[in-house]
């Protein structure tokens, strides 16, 4: 199996505060990695590592055998890296200027001209994975009124568009109800599966990632603690004394729902 990702003693810091420090790991494709801890405990950095949003003190990122490291944000997107945010509020793919513009022709009540001109480009695609996400009938209300789980899976069929071999996904289920953050996850993971893309995703949800999951990895004050299947790293000590108290680590068969 091919490694979709390889980051190699990756550290940063802010001032004084070893956000990640020295983190080993990577993912092949059609694996869905979990990345775990507790908050502050450095996995946004990581991300933002290897997005290319920010540049390591130290260590190597590759990206399909590539290495990455430093490289700018949109360069990383062109390697086939999807992306799903806590919230979307801006195209990737697009420059600053093109993302302002895209605002004011919409201001300006021209948006509609310049896309009922191009309303034939790439539509059966642009169907066909709202389609795969579920949401296909919805595809002609603005993305304003659709609930939020909805919303969500666009932001999925978005992401998957880029034809990522790594998907990067913090958060994705972050304000959806538990049943609907199963839901979402179960479905992401059969896409994935059936397209051999690697997941990296963080969430809070112990229930959610201990049903997904085919690795976790644990950091904590930007180390990595722990790494495995979900069974070890659930009966793993360290990890347990991270989450005692909080019941966030379900014990096999009861997947406890309580979160931090
Ligand atoms: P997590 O996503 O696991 O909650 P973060 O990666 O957001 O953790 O944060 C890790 C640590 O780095 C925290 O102590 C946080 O306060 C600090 N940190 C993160 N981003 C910055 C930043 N831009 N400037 C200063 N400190 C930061
Ligand atoms: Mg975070």
């Amino acid at each position: 199996m091919a490694k979709v990702l390889e980051v190699l003693n990756l550290s940063k810091s802010f001032g004084g505060v070893q956000a990640v420090n020295d983190v080993v790991f990577d993912l092949t494709e059609g694996q869905l990695l979990a990345m775990i801890g507790p908050n502050g405990a450095g996995k946004s950095t990581c991300f933002n590592l290897i997005n290319g949003q920010l540049r390591p003190d130290r260590g190597t990122i590759r990206i399909l055998g590539k290495e990455t490291t430093g490289m700018r944000p949109r360069h990383v997107w062109a390697l086939g890296v999807g992306r799903t945010f806590q919230v979307t509020s801006t195209f990737p793919s697009m420059t600053v200027l093109e993302n302002v513009q895209m605002v004011l022709l919409s201001t300006h009540r021209r948006l509609r001209n310049v896309l009922r001109k191009t309303a034939g480009m790439y539509r059966e695609e642009a169907m066909n994975l709202l389609e795969l996400v579920g949401v296909e009938s919805q595809w002609n209300r603005p993305c304003g009124i659709l609930a939020y789980g909805d919303l969500k899976r666009v932001e999925l069929a978005i992401a998957l568009a880029n034809r990522p071999k790594l998907l990067l996904m913090d958060e994705p289920t972050a304000g959806m109800g538990t049943k609907e953050r199963l839901k979402l996850m179960e479905l992401t993971a059969q896409i994935v599966r059936d397209q051999s893309i690697g997941v990296l995703f963080t969430e809070h949800d112990m229930d959610v990632v201990f049903a997904h999951a085919d690795r976790i990895i644990v950091l904590n004050y930007g180390k990595l603690i722990a790494e495995g299947a979900p069974r070890e790293v659930r009966e793993n000590e360290k990890v347990r004394e991270i989450y005692f108290g909080t019941c966030a680590v379900p014990t096999r068969g009861t997947a406890g729902s309580k979160r931090r």
